[in-house]
């Protein structure tokens, strides 16, 4: 059940609850030995994360989860072994980045019209790192002031569509996102394809548009995906040429599916992502 490459992890960047080098300290201890640390929309703690991974012994991938609105839907791309400084890629982050805080007094303006006030503020003093604003941190308000027990319960309740604190908001285009990400030298890998309500029709159409575009792989075993959809997205990775990734998708302790590198094997019929990186062979 252990994994020595986990290619999906947060940091308090972005909604991880572990600074960038307690997370790759904790993937030394749990024996990973390839570690990207792909924080949403945000390539700040890429630099703290290299650091540690000297000290730790770890090859550090150079990653980011960018947030996709794609047919009225959120959409997760990762970008492995991209350039955090290449500029259509740092300024496409940017801007994303500057709505999370449109999109936060939204939300805190939806909170407050349910009789919830001091939400917004709330929010940003979870945010530690001065990186992104998102949903977990108005989450973690709202559980630290006794509105939901933990995490996963405030979901249910709130900040989700129909819901208080729930506040429309418009992505990236899929389109944009890739060839930020290509752009840079990375690599365009669609994170937890299981996670979305797609359909069967959609999912195909999406697969096919995200190969085209340039995506180059999907992810197959992630922490919020059951075995039988690790089974199901190989063979839809191997039908539609695109290689297969793998990573726990780690928040912090008590606030993931799995913790770091704690997950099966690929399923044998897939092309790891990895399959000619020079880091991941021995
Ligand atoms: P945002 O990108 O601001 O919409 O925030 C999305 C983040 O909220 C995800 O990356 C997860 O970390 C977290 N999240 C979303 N849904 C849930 C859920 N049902 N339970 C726990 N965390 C969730
Ligand atoms: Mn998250
Ligand atoms: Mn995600
Ligand atoms: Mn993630």
């Amino acid at each position: 059940m252990t994994s020595h490459i986990d290619l999906h992890s947060h940091s308090t960047v972005s909604d991880g609850l572990l600074a960038p080098a307690d997370l790759v300290r904790h993937a030394a201890e749990n024996g990973v030995k390839v570690l990207a640390l792909t924080d949403h929309d945000d390539v700040g703690g890429l630099a703290e994360a290299y650091e540690a991974a000297q000290i730790h012994g770890i090859n550090l991938i150079n990653g980011v989860e960018i947030s996709v609105t794609w047919n009225r839907r959120t959409l997760h791309v990762i970008g492995l072994k991209i350039d955090p400084g290449h500029e259509p890629l740092s300024g496409g982050l940017k801007s994303i980045r500057d709505s999370r805080h449109v999109r936060a007094q939204g939300m805190a303006d939806s909170l407050a019209r349910a009789g919830i006030s001091g939400s917004l503020e709330g929010a940003y003093a979870h945010a530690t790192r001065g990186g992104i604003i998102s949903r977990s941190h108005f989450a973690r308000w709202l559980v630290e002031k006794g509105y939901a027990n933990d995490v996963r319960s405030v979901f249910k309740r709130y900040l989700v569509q129909g819901k208080p604190g729930y506040h429309e908001h418009k992505w990236a285009d899929l389109e944009d996102a890739v060839n930020w990400i290509t752009g840079s030298g990375g690599i365009a890998v669609l994170a937890h394809p299981g996670r979305y309500d797609l359909g069967r029709t959609n999912m195909l159409t999406l697969l096919s548009e995200f190969r085209e575009l340039g995506g180059k792989a999907v992810e197959v075993v992630t922490g919020s995906h059951t075995s039988a959809q690790y089974q199901e997205f190989a063979r839809l990775a191997r039908q539609f040429e695109l290689l297969a990734s793998t990573g726990s998708d780690y928040h912090g302790p008590g606030m993931s599916y799995t913790d770091i590198g704690m997950f099966p094997a690929l399923p044998e019929i897939c092309t790891p992502v990895w399959h000619d990186w020079a880091e991941a062979v021995n």
